[in-house]
């Protein structure tokens, strides 16, 4: 069949199907063979790959990533998509589509099944509404994934590249930075989707590390630490690390740990990058030891 990559073939199968773009799934469908080639390039799939696409839509980018890869896995949890899918997707012998919530998918389960236990490729145009959650699940769980090629919102983007005093910088930048080594592979204005949304998107390249950058005795602390560090911006990090309900420390251990870490009593948190931040979170373990 005929690619989907342009906006002619997009509306006939829609119209073909009856189908209404549901803001609350995050639809916006992308309609440049360009960008579809670029985030397939960025992504450097090979035949040897099994590539879990999160939320194919209408198969764009899934036709695309079945060209390059060995194996897609496409989890879709609009139900309204499921029979357009099987028609989009009937010459690409290599496409599983399961119907779920990417939150709730099992990827260790479809590593074991589809890729005899190896790393995943996650490549994904994601539903801007949980482009967070997906992106802190998929470093946090710690799935057998190797890279993460992601279209997101530009602003999402520049999220995870800022570093310690921009105002971009935040808990977001050092998660990704301390599970992965992250970088823009491209921007896209809005008119390479339909619907157009009102914000420009970034395709976005992540590689897992195996190792993280910095050693830390309790990585759950270390990332309370930051969240509440972050979550009263404002505020010093003696007194937000002080007030936060998550974290159970007096003034008096937040300030001798800032001090043990070399860190200045009024500093803020936005000003530390991710070492400082493991060393204040190791300082802090020691207090309650
Ligand atoms: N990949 C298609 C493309 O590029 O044209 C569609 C991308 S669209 C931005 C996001 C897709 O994710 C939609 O198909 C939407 O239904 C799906 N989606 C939204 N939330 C999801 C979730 N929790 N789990 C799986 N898919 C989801």
């Amino acid at each position: 069949m005929e690619k989907l990559s342009n906006p002619q073939k997009t509306i006939e199968i829609i119209q073909k199907y009856g189908f209404t773009f549901r803001k609350k799934f995050g639809q916006n469908f992308l309609i440049d063979g360009h960008v579809l080639d670029r985030i397939v390039d960025a992504a450097r799939i090979t035949k040897e790959d099994c590539v879990v696409e999160i939320g194919p839509g209408i198969g764009t980018l899934t036709q695309y990533l079945a060209e390059a890869a060995g194996k897609v896995v496409a989890v879709e949890i609009d139900r309204m998509l499921i029979p357009i899918l099987g028609e989009t997707l009937a010459d690409y012998p290599n496409v599983t589509v399961l119907h779920q919530d990417i939150l709730k998918t099992d990827l260790a389960a479809i590593a074991q099944e589809y890729n005899g236990g190896r790393p995943l490729k996650i490549a994904a145009n994601l539903p801007y509404y949980i482009t967070t959650p997906i992106i802190m699940d998929l470093l946090e769980a710690r799935v057998p994934v190797s890279t993460m090629t992601v279209m997101v919102q530009k602003e999402v983007g520049e999220r995870m590249m800022a570093g310690p005093g921009t105002k971009d910088y935040g808990a977001l930048s050092l998660a990704v930075q301390y599970y992965a080594e992250p970088y823009l592979a491209a921007n896209v204005p809005p008119n390479c989707f339909m619907p157009r949304p009102k914000v420009a998107s970034a395709v976005m390249h992540l590689t897992l590390r195996e190792q993280p950058p910095v050693e830390v005795p309790d990585e759950k602390l270390l990332f309370r630490v930051i969240r509440a560090a972050f979550g009263q911006r404002r505020k010093t990090l003696a007194n937000a690390l002080t007030n936060a309900a998550t974290l159970p420390f007096t003034k008096e251990q937040v300030s001798a740990a800032l001090e043990q870490a070399g860190l200045p009593a009024a500093v803020r948190g936005e000003a530390l990058d991710l070492p400082a931040f493991a060393k204040l979170a190791t300082c802090l373990a020691e207090q309650t030891e």
